[in-house]
């Protein structure tokens, strides 16, 4: 009897045996790079120049979906890394915005902000960072649960939301204090920094490159794809005449916010690289017995292009730069894990507008959008047509936020009062389309920017009207640019796979920022975010 059970014992082990040798084998690390404010087409403008181990390791070694979208309205960076993440859009995660009106409070809300957590190294007031907001589990969590918390997850960006939300729930992020020069997280994630944060910021990285000068790489004259590196579009630092180069740091950080004139700079980025370096060597991530996953965001081309715009010899040479270092840190990962080892995508949270003074001056139809001014008309229409009261409480993301409890209490039509308002936006040069919350909510739309503005709607969170303006009118000024359109200019972005289970290739069909996640999901053999209405792209991980 005793030598039956052995039997079988011995039949279980090794049966247990086999299976974990026929068990998939895994990447020892999925490293997402997201690129704030990169166009796709950047991996073509500045090809030329690139080296053979940065970004070319995506359009050479990797597989592009080349027709890669944002596929909601609007494109800014807080939706941007939880879509990406979640593998769901706004109405699903509930990150409708960087910030948004939130009527019960009466007031802007921010999308990463936790006032119940506080600063854990850095200053209190860059401390009070959580995902709170954030109502869906990300593609991060997913590997987290899926292995017992065994996993690793850390989340690095100059912008604390560029951290934040890719950590997920369960992950560590961490981010940068402009005010001292530090790297810091909050009460949500830790109790005190890890020694090896606290021996990152003892190196006072931050002060060498404050002593830096910004000059291109190439002879100025050499960026001929780009405009003049002085013209009119663009809006020079504080203190210095003209937006040219070279850019002295020393000179320029008194009057440009002393440690917050770093993410300014291509220098944003190499910051955010040795914090990367630091991160993989204290956590050994990549060296453990399951998957780990770092999340770099590189908030530094954001910066950049809102103030020199996507066609300025800065932003050039932002990613030429950029391109250099991403094949240093490619290298290093090589050497550290192997190649084929360790897994990477690249994507970025939104693209950009051309600025429009420069498209005007090409007699391309562009405008500038006075939304202070409309708010005023807006206001007087509701109150010669609806009585006195206080009836709009908020315009803002394009969305106007009706007084319902003032509605209630005049007993008025909300639906026919957003309709009016509606009908009354589309007056307004700049306007192309207004939709109502009551539209939104009653019919689905499969296409063009109803599609996009409901996919960006929240039932609970959303505005009462939704505005989408014409093609590369924005609101802003006359100098530098913006984002948040549903137009290609803003959700053409890069989504490219590289190293370990992906073949080279390329595929122009079209893809969203929320396939990311989901692909993640098959190739890791995990499940996907709980709230995901991507798919896999099966051109990136075949049948
Ligand atoms: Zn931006």
């Amino acid at each position: 009897m005793k030598q039956f059970f052995f039997g079988i014992l011995l039949a279980i082990s090794l049966g247990s045996a086999a299976l974990a040798q026929q068990a998939p084998k895994k990447p020892k690390l999925v490293v997402g790079i997201i690129v704030d404010q990169m166009r796709q087409e950047y991996f073509y403008r500045f090809a030329d120049r690139f080296g053979e181990g940065g970004f070319k390791r995506f359009t050479q070694q990797g597989f592009m979906m080349t027709n890669g979208h944002y596929n909601y309205i609007p494109t800014y960076t807080g939706p941007g890394h939880a879509s990406v993440y979640t593998g769901a859009t706004p109405s699903t995660h509930g990150v409708i915005g960087n910030n948004w009106y939130v009527p019960s409070l009466k007031k802007m809300i921010y999308c990463a902000e936790d006032s119940l957590v506080s600063n854990v190294g850095g200053t209190p007031d860059n401390g009070k960072i959580s995902p709170r907001n954030l109502l869906t589990t990300t593609i991060t969590d997913e590997l987290r649960l899926s292995t017992g918390k065994r996993s690793k997850v850390v989340g690095i960006a100059i912008k604390d939301r560029g951290a934040s939300f890719p950590a997920g729930h369960t992950g560590d992020a961490y981010w940068y204090d402009d005010a001292n020069g530090d790297w810091m997280t909050s009460t949500y994630y830790k109790q005190t920094l890890p020694s090896w944060v606290v021996n990152f910021n003892e190196k006072k990285r931050p002060d060498h490159y404050l002593s830096q000068t910004w000059k291109t790489l190439f002879p100025v004259e050499t960026y001929v794809n780009s405009l003049p590196d002085h013209n009119d579009f663009e809006s020079p630092f504080i203190g210095k005449d003209s937006p040219s180069f070279p850019y002295d740091l020393t000179a320029l950080k008194a009057a440009n916010g002393g440690y917050g004139l770093v993410p300014s700079t291509p220098f944003g980025n190499s910051l955010t690289l040795d914090f990367a370096y630091a991160a993989l060597e204290g956590e050994k991530l990549g060296l453990g017995e399951v998957t780990d996953f770092l999340a770099i965001s590189f908030s530094s081309p954001d910066y950049i292009g809102h103030r020199f715009g996507p066609s300025s010899v800065e932003v050039e040479d932002n990613y030429l730069r950029m391109d250099r270092e991403l094949a240093q840190f490619f290298t290093y990962l090589d050497q550290k894990l192997g190649k084929g080892e360790y897994l990477v995508f690249i994507s970025a949270d939104h693209a950009v507008a051309d600025v429009p003074q420069y498209m005007m001056n090409e007699r391309i139809p562009a405008g500038n959008f006075n939304s202070g001014m409309v708010l005023g008309q807006l206001k007087g229409f509701a109150t010669t047509h609806y009585g006195e009261g206080d009836w709009i409480l908020s315009f803002s993301n394009e969305q106007i936020f009706l007084n319902h409890a003032l509605i209630r209490e005049k007993k008025v039509d909300a639906e026919k009062m957003q309709r009016d308002l509606a009908n009354f936006v589309l007056g307004f040069a700049g306007v192309k389309e207004a939709y109502t919350a009551s539209d939104l909510r009653k019919q689905e739309f499969t296409q063009s920017r109803a599609h996009l503005l409901q996919m960006g709607y929240n039932h609970k969170a959303s505005g009462d009207v939704l505005l989408a303006l014409e093609p590369a009118w924005l609101v802003g000024g006359k100098r530098g640019t913006t984002h948040g359109s549903g137009y290609s200019y803003d959700t053409h972005v890069p989504i490219a796979f590289y190293g370990w289970g992906i073949k080279a290739g390329k595929s122009s069909s079209y893809a969203s920022v929320t396939d990311i996640a989901p692909t993640l999901a098959a190739l890791l053999q995990i499940r996907m975010p709980n709230g995901t209405t991507g798919q896999p792209i099966q051109a990136v991980i075949g049948n």
